[in-house]
């Protein structure tokens, strides 16, 4: 079931930008699952973030350099080529992301960091290597506070003053109306997933292989972690299914955020 509203994704070969809007379709799966099914992040206190210094956009170049078509489906534009969405949330975290980072470029393939705001205050400079690898950056919020139980003064906060993105995924995926109404109003898109790989759950490098490569369909959002705990899991696991995808002809793209 697509899990996903509202993905904006950039094929963008160098200046152009060609948005293809995937999918904005929520299936009714219940908030008690998306709360279950996302990662406990440990503490941080809010941080105010610099808001002054607007993401530059992603350079998105898929492993084909095929012609970028003005509109259309996402495999006109990758060259054909079917196409996969991975994203990482809750970092930066300085261990962790660079390896994902090294990983991802290993097989030419880009990808979408939903990060926080605390964590960007904390370990200043990650998100500008995870830009300029060609990537995209999302809003996870500033703490990963839960925002269905907010006030609405913190959840204001929290979606506002957060990363700077056109993109927001709320923490463990929990959303209602009011929480819906803050991200349009920030001129943000939700984004959820369609592929959840457990990876937090640290199940084993190959139980994340399978999730990802049973889940893997043209245009899935598929979502893992680069922070909140040890995750030599998944960039193990990265590793591998990476490699099993672009045999079978994927392509890896960042969405525009
Ligand atoms: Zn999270």
């Amino acid at each position: 079931m697509s899990r996903k509203l509202g993905a904006f994704i950039n094929f963008g070969i160098g200046v152009s930008a060609v948005f293809v809007i995937v999918g904005a379709v929520a299936f009714g799966l219940g908030q008690a699952n998306q709360a279950a099914a996302s990662a406990p992040v440990k503490t941080v206190s809010p941080t105010k973030v610099s808001t002054t210094t607007p993401a530059k956009p992603p350079a998105v170049v898929p492993s084909s350099t095929a012609p970028v078509e003005p509109a259309g489906n996402p495999k006109a534009v990758a060259g054909g080529k079917k196409v996969l969405f991975f994203t990482f949330d809750d970092g930066p975290d300085p261990v962790w992301t660079p390896q994902i980072l090294e990983v991802l470029a290993k097989y030419d393939a880009h990808a979408t960091f939903f990060e926080l705001g605390s964590m960007q205050a904390e370990h200043p400079g990650l998100k500008e290597q995870v830009l300029a690898a060609g990537n995209s950056i999302g809003s996870h919020s500033i703490s990963h506070a839960q925002l269905t139980k907010v006030s609405a003064a913190k959840r204001h906060h929290e979606i506002f003053d957060g990363p700077q993105s056109k993109c927001f995924r709320p923490p463990y995926g929990a959303e209602n109306a009011k929480v819906k109404a803050d991200i349009k109003a920030a001129g943000m898109t939700p984004v959820l997933w369609d592929v959840d790989t457990l990876d937090w759950q640290r199940p084993g490098k190959q139980a994340i292989v399978n999730s990802i490569l049973k889940g893997a369909h043209d245009g899935s959002v598929i979502l893992m972690h680069d922070a909140g705990g040890n995750r030599s899991q998944s960039v193990a696991a990265l590793d591998e299914a990476l490699g099993t995808l672009k045999a079978q002809g994927y392509a890896f793209a960042a969405m525009d955020c």
